[in-house]
């Protein structure tokens, strides 16, 4: 089984890459759906958090108080990076498992910070989604209704996409100049190789 990182910056078109993929019969694991599920289900992670951010992180139902915690990791980054460092680690072990149980050649691990916390090094390849930064602005923009400049913001916190090309096997180009099934296609064939 070859681990196999998706991966870019806000609005770069992962999770539309990850589809063509899905097409093709690859299974791909989605770390930020699998992270809200783990910060919902997971008893550990849940008590961490909590000790972390106070009870009221989750409603007395036992889900997640995403709007408590919203308010408190947007005004301190220092809160966030530990919520961070409380929920990649699980995250990791999870996934690890996910592809322990995958039986098809390469399956794929779908995330927006692959790079930045180093995890890409625990996979065996690692593919890039990349895209104009204006291009990406507009594409969010549209398909979240949200404000132009808030997501002009997010993306200038993230690391830069030259750094994370640096570390690529694969760069895909979603700037609608090159097909980008004939790239996913391309990839896909080299991997079964
Ligand atoms: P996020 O980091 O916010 O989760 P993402 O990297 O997963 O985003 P997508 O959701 O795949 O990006 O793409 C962002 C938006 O741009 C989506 O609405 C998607 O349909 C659109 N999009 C992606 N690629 C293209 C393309 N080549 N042409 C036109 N629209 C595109």
């Amino acid at each position: 089984m070859i681990k196999v990182g998706v991966t870019g910056g806000i609005g770069s078109g992962k999770t539309t890459v990850c589809r063509l993929f899905e097409e093709m019969n690859i299974p791909v694991y989605y770390a930020d759906i699998e992270a809200k599920q783990l910060m919902k289900h997971d008893k550990e992670l849940k008590k961490s958090i909590k000790e972390l951010l106070g009870k009221e992180a989750y409603h007395r139902n036992g889900r997640l108080n995403r709007s408590y915690v919203a308010s408190i990791i947007f005004n301190d980054k220092e809160k966030l990076a530990q919520l961070n460092a409380l929920v990649h680690p699980a995250v990791g072990i999870d996934s690890k498992k996910w592809f322990a149980q995958q039986k098809t050649k390469y399956a794929i691990k779908e995330a927006a910070l692959l790079v930045e916390n180093g995890s890409y090094k625990q996979l065996d390849v690692l593919i890039v989604v990349t895209a104009p930064v204006e291009m990406r602005i507009k594409r969010v923009v549209k398909r979240d209704k949200s404000d132009y400049n808030q997501v002009k913001r997010r993306i200038a916190n993230q690391l830069p996409e030259v750094q994370k090309k640096k570390v690529a096997d694969y760069i895909i180009d979603n700037s609608g100049d090159v097909s980008l099934i004939s790239q996913v296609w391309k990839i896909h064939r080299k991997l079964m190789e």
